[in-house]
């Protein structure tokens, strides 16, 4: 990573890094200051007695700093760890206390939420404060005090490619979260990988703006490629919400932005509402993935603004990326038949990463585009175990990870997120897919959102059922949604009921959050 730092201030030394304030005035400056910047940080660490391989936590939002963090510390050979800021003070306590982090960069905001796990991570050494709103309290340091006293040089130590880079808990969606580590190998090609022409294309004329959190792991392609890449970086700060990013996108001439599908949710329904008023002619390709976006979301973009949606896929443990179609561009892949499937698919693999469908019991299954079975891929920047000894049964001896994702690829290598293999419904022995019942539903006028998931059956094993949020005002009956749904599935496919609730439960990463459905209406057709 300090080689991509290197080359930063070499050859882009003017390209520039934009970064929304709190109080939303930005702050601006070029790859030359962020290097010497970073080397400042490289520096204080050294100073404060942190030793390669420490963890170095943050809880922070999307701005500069936490990106001078994310380079400062690995070029040192500290690891990153990034602190989910939307999880309940207990999991965020388990989990600073699990990966044992011994130092905390934190917002000024946000020292509130740390006041409020402290007392279960008493390893944590230093509580260094990044002066978001105020100034540092006593008892922590002041990040900018901390570089100004240290030199813009840092002599880089020769690291191993392998040594470890970055930290990041998965979601928690399906259980307890679960620690990652990167090595600067793994994280290095996956941003060389994920800027190959074909799959985003990032180059030095780009504006990238980060909408995920870089507090997850899905933040950090983006942000990687664009310092290998020499692309302007536009930060959000706290301002996550659609119409901030609309402004700031429209201002700074963003080509490309990643997020969750919820963050684009709200962004569409918003331009849907005032369309034209914002000039996003220098969009490129807006990313989405993370979670199931529905065909109806991607399709909006397209047909009523003109604006390219790419779909990939991809994990925690993939660093994140898995798959990815095809940014907005000229292609040679004209023909109809791979067109439709790309948009209709979360794309195809990255180059290095291999990918292959296995049944139940280990068999596996051809491409046809039909046939769904677990998802395993192989690859320099797939995790190789988690930090700590659980779910070591995922890793196999020769290097494949059991993603827990059910899927179909199609002849072309068009790789299509049919579930989870926890939530997939086993009827009887056929596989229903709860996402494309989802999916169904929320194309539905009247539906707002709607989780499908299994429900325990006496005859059947399994049968699906639906949770179903309406908008506002709106009214429909389960019979209408039957008929909805009976036109484009299979009779045996259908929801055996519906519940309807005033909001589906999520995720701190916006996932729907199937456990607590299948604990409160499991016995419901018992
Ligand atoms: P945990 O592993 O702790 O239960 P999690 O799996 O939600 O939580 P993440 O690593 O954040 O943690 O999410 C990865 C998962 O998100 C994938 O395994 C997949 O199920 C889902 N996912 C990611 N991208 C997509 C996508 N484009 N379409 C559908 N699902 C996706
Ligand atoms: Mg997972």
């Amino acid at each position: 990573l300090s080689h991509l730092l290197e080359r930063g201030r070499t050859f882009f030394p003017h390209s520039e890094i934009v970064s929304r304030n709190p109080d939303k005035s930005l702050h601006r400056y070029t790859y030359a200051d962020f290097y010497e910047r970073t080397c400042r940080l490289a520096n204080a660490l050294t100073r404060l007695g942190v030793k390669p391989g420490d963890r170095v936590a943050t809880l922070s939002w999307n701005h500069y700093r936490h990106l001078e963090v994310y380079y400062g510390v690995p070029c040192m050979g500290a690891v990153v760890h990034t602190l989910n800021l939307r999880l309940h003070p207990n999991d965020l306590g388990y989990i600073a206390r699990h990966a044992e982090d011994s130092v905390l960069v934190v917002d000024r905001s946000l020292l509130p939420l740390y006041e409020k796990f402290k007392d279960a991570v008493p390893g944590i050494r230093h509580v260094i404060v990044v002066p978001d709103s105020g100034p540092a309290p006593e008892g922590t340091l002041d990040y900018e005090a901390l570089l100004a006293a240290e030199s813009p040089r840092y002599d880089f130590p020769e690291l191993d490619e392998n040594s470890a880079s970055m930290l990041c808990y998965t979601s928690g969606t399906t259980g307890n979260p679960k620690g990652v580590l990167y090595s600067h190998r793994s994280t290095v090609l996956h941003a060389l990988a994920c800027c190959m022409t074909d799959v985003t294309g990032m180059r030095e004329v780009d504006a990238v703006l980060p909408v995920v959190p870089m507090f997850h792991a899905a933040a950090w392609g983006l942000v990687f490629d664009a310092v290998l890449t020499g692309a302007k970086l536009v930060f959000p700060g706290p301002h996550l919400d659609p119409p901030s990013l609309l402004d700031l996108m429209a201002a700074e001439k963003v080509t490309m932005a990643g997020g969750v599908p919820t963050i684009w949710i709200g962004i569409l329904a918003l331009l849907d509402q005032s369309p034209g008023k914002w000039d996003l002619s220098s969009m490129r390709s807006m990313l989405i993935g993370g979670s199931a976006a529905p065909p109806a979301l991607i399709e909006g973009f397209r047909q009523r603004h003109g604006l390219e949606v790419v779909h990939a896929w991809g994990m925690t443990e993939m660093s994140p990326v898995g798959t990815m179609a095809k940014v907005k561009g000229p292609t040679r892949q004209a023909a109809p038949e791979t067109q439709a499937s790309a948009r209709a698919s979360q794309g195809f693999a990255l180059p290095f990463v291999e990918t292959r469908v296995a049944a139940d019991d280990g068999t596996l299954l051809p491409w046809d585009g039909e046939t769904m079975g677990e998802l395993e891929v192989r690859g320099p920047w797939v995790a190789s175990s988690y930090f700590s000894d659980e779910g070591a049964d995922r890793f196999t001896k020769d290097g494949w990870f059991k993603t827990g994702d059910v899927v179909t690829i199609d002849k072309h290598g068009y790789v299509r997120i049919c579930d989870r293999s926890k939530d997939v419904i086993k009827s009887g022995g056929e596989w229903i897919s709860s996402v494309a019942l989802e999916n169904a539903l929320m194309a539905h006028p009247a539906v707002l959102e709607a989780a499908v998931f299994a429900a325990k059956h006496p005859k059947w094993d399994e049968r699906p059922l639906a949770a179903v949020a309406l908008k506002e005002g709106q009214r429909v009956t389960k019979e209408e949604l039957t008929t909805h749904l009976a036109g484009q599935f299979a009779k045996m496919w259908l929801p055996d009921d519906y519940v309807f609730v005033p909001q589906v439960p999520r995720t701190s990463t916006g996932k729907f959050l199937k456990t607590k459905l299948r604990e409160e209406y499991g016995d419901h057709l018992m």
